[in-house]
């Protein structure tokens, strides 16, 4: 499979510091920043720092550390928010892809949110 990184995306301006952004947590490898437009309380994004178009992508491409250090970073993340349980109240890591995942920046990106009751994963829209 043949994939195609656009690095005029809005999350390859943000690592090149085109444009700023809320950061989070930031390692090696990877970069988590606050969304511009949260659905929760909490709502933040991971990002690789590599220029991988999606998450079969990545998983598929990057290297072993790249791979871990994103890993790790979610982990991370969500300790320094306090979401894990049984202390916190737990949350959604979500990663969209193409057009039936509704992914709206090619550069892979995944979800982390909390902060309140999520509800059920998926609504039905048919
Ligand atoms: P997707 O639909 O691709 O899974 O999610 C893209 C996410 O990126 C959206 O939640 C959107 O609010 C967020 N986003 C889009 N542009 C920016 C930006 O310039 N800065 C930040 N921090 N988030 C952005």
């Amino acid at each position: 499979m043949a994939y195609t990184y656009d690095d005029t995306n809005i999350f390859a301006k943000i690592l090149r510091g085109e444009i700023p952004n809320k950061t989070v947590l930031e390692t090696e490898h990877s970069l988590a920043f606050e969304d511009i437009a949260p659905q929760a309380p909490i709502h933040v994004l991971v990002i690789p720092k590599g220029p991988y178009v999606s998450y079969d992508h990545f998983a598929q491409a990057a290297s072993d550390a790249e791979i871990v250090d994103f890993t790790r970073t979610i982990g991370q993340v969500c300790e320094k928010l306090g979401l894990q349980p049984p202390s916190g109240n737990g949350f959604r890591a979500i990663s969209n892809t193409g057009a039936h995942g509704v992914q709206e920046v090619p550069h892979l990106h995944v979800h982390i949110l909390g902060g309140r009751m999520l509800g059920r994963m998926l609504q039905r829209a048919e």
